[in-house]
């Protein structure tokens, strides 16, 4: 999968979110600071970062700062982490030059999203568009997430079948 670059002074959401990325395959490379986090940026070449915003010394906005100065990390997709859900922190996140935005606490599926959009250039999505698509797949419709029941409603309709293109018809 990805290798992902995990910046974040708080011990329990380094591991919550280590735990998380590597339960779906992804490499992780952990920094408890700024500094360190940089470093590792740059010979590590991660695929993605996840920076916290508030570290010791110099802060995630800094940092995510720096990187996209580098032209060395410039193009790594950074995710800022934030403890408050603030509209402030949104707005300077983004001048910084982070690509996503998640407040914590961190929630897996809100992680995986931002995760996957942003790894979607690296290895071409596996749900976007399989349109060329041989003969090889046995499993054409299968949504390989099998806890995204998150639909109040809709969780015991037998009806998954929520296509309405019918692609099979040549139009
Ligand atoms: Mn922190």
């Amino acid at each position: 999968m990805a290798t992902v670059l995990i910046v974040e002074d708080n011990a329990a959401n380094m591991k919550l979110a280590t735990l998380l990325l590597s339960n779906v395959g992804h490499t992780v490379l952990s920094a408890l600071d700024a500094e360190t986090g940089l470093t590792l940026a740059r010979t590590e070449h991660p695929d993605l970062i996840l920076m916290d915003i508030q570290l010791p010394g110099m802060d995630g906005l800094a940092a995510t700062a720096l990187l996209k100065h580098d032209p060395a990390t410039a193009m790594i997709p950074v995710i800022a982490l934030t403890a408050m859900a603030m509209k402030d922190d949104r707005e300077k996140s983004r001048v910084a030059g982070c690509d996503a935005y998640i407040a914590k606490p961190l929630r897996y599926r809100e992680l995986y999203e931002a995760v996957d959009r942003l790894l979607e250039p690296f290895d071409a999505g596996d749900n976007s568009d399989r349109s060329g698509d041989p003969d090889s797949s046995d499993s054409p419709e299968s949504s390989d997430s099998p806890e995204s029941s998150e639909h109040p409603d809709s969780s015991d309709s037998p009806e998954s079948s929520e296509h309405p293109d019918s692609s099979d018809s040549t139009a």
